[in-house]
């Protein structure tokens, strides 16, 4: 049975901000599966669930069973083409379905994976963030059971509010793979580059180049024919102007006691020049293109500044911005005077932030709030609200 309709507004929120709070930091599928299992289980009460994916690069959909006996377990998971799986008709119809297992006879495969577990019927709604169709969620039975309209209305409304939440760590999850992915393959032929020969490099690329961790060999050849091409350029580079730089530390944590404020960040890169300048890179993987006045207006490049003034007083900064896709760094001197207006700057923005009075303020539950990472702060000191 599913039960657990009529679950109020707030109720269904206090789910979305279950999920929002246990997977907030976890780019790990895994933790997303349980963190939905467990909000699920807050609202709606059901044997089995499933959170089902599209895949687009496949076309096919991947459902990932999640047992109401073990939440924080990932059951068994099933990747079937779209038009062998219900929850594809789901994805392509935006409209829910109810099965009854046992006279049903369109999708034999995903009929008879799920009838071994036991279910005898099965409610898929469409798990849908605006228009970004995400896939379905599902709800197994082991009895037969047949909601009202009502009820279905219940589980669609479920879904819309998890779809954001489930959205946002998806995109997030995608960004960090892609920018891991170019940074690594950056850093590969950077490191290559510097002991091989182009020919050397190349043979050295197609020999050792693994199709692991990719989703597909498309993609795969993508990223090492782009790694090619990284190689071509730095060849290049290093032949109209032999680089000079060392790297000094890469992926560093660093904190500032600012007063009243902590000040951290995480560093991508610092360079020292032989004059002694340090210059400080971030990479961007997203980005087509970038310019002087991007890398000139960068807050996190002036608060990383900030950071390393601390411990290097009396350098030179550069700061830079390197986009990684078009394999295109910009950098600029960062002078001492230009840093202390910054500081104070952010302390002003800081103290306003700080003197604020919060009472005053009351925001209001928009659609984007489910995936917003500030969505427990504005619930516990905001007093934020989405039944309202
Ligand atoms: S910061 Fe804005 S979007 Fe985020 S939870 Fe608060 S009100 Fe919603």
């Amino acid at each position: 049975m599913i039960t657990g309709v009529g679950a109020s507004s707030s109720d269904i929120y206090e789910a979305v901000l279950a999920l929002s709070r246990s997977i907030a930091g976890r780019n790990d599928l895994s933790g997303l599966l349980s963190g939905v299992a467990e909000s699920l289980q807050r609202i709606v009460a059901f044997d089995f669930a499933a959170l089902i994916l599209h895949d687009c690069e496949a076309n096919s959909m991947y459902s990932y069973v999640l047992d109401a006996a073990a939440p924080a377990d990932v059951g068994p998971t099933r990747r079937l083409p779209v038009e062998q799986d219900p929850a594809g008709w789901v994805w392509i119809h935006q409209r829910p379905l109810v099965i009854a297992l046992e006279a049903e006879s369109r999708w034999p495969e995903f009929t008879e994976w799920v009838r071994t577990a036991g279910l005898r019927s099965l409610t898929l709604v469409p798990l849908t963030a605006g228009d970004n169709r995400l896939g379905a969620l599902g709800f197994g039975c082991l009895a037969p059971f047949a909601p009202s309209r009502e009820e279905l209305a219940f589980l669609e409304r479920i879904a819309s509010e998890f779809a954001v939440a489930v959205e946002a760590f998806l995109a997030k999850q995608d960004l960090l793979r892609e920018r891991d992915r170019l940074r690594t393959l950056f850093d590969v032929t950077k490191a290559l580059v510097s002991k091989l020969s182009p020919d050397e490099f190349r043979h050295a690329l197609e020999r050792l180049w693994s199709d692991a961790g990719f989703e597909s060999a498309q993609q795969s050849e993508a990223f090492k024919q782009h790694g090619h091409a990284l190689a071509s350029q730095y060849y290049e580079a290093q032949a109209a102007q032999p680089a000079a730089a060392v790297v000094l530390f890469t992926e560093r944590m660093l904190r500032r006691d600012m007063g009243r404020y902590i000040l951290t960040g995480r560093i991508d890169r610092v360079d020292e020049h032989p004059d002694g300048a340090l210059e400080i890179i971030d990479y961007k993987s997203g980005r087509a293109e970038v310019d002087e006045n991007q890398v000139r207006n960068d807050l996190a490049l002036h608060c990383y500044a900030l950071l390393l003034q601390e411990i290097y007083p009396d350098r030179p900064l550069w700061i830079a911005l390197y986009a990684l896709r078009p394999n295109k760094k910009v950098a600029v001197p960062l002078d001492a005077d230009a840093l202390a207006e910054f500081r104070e700057l952010l302390d002003a923005l800081v103290a306003q932030i700080l003197d604020e009075d919060w009472d005053t303020l009351a925001p209001r539950w928009i659609p984007h709030c489910a995936g917003c990472e500030f969505l427990e702060l504005c619930v516990r000191k905001l007093g934020l609200n989405p039944a309202e």
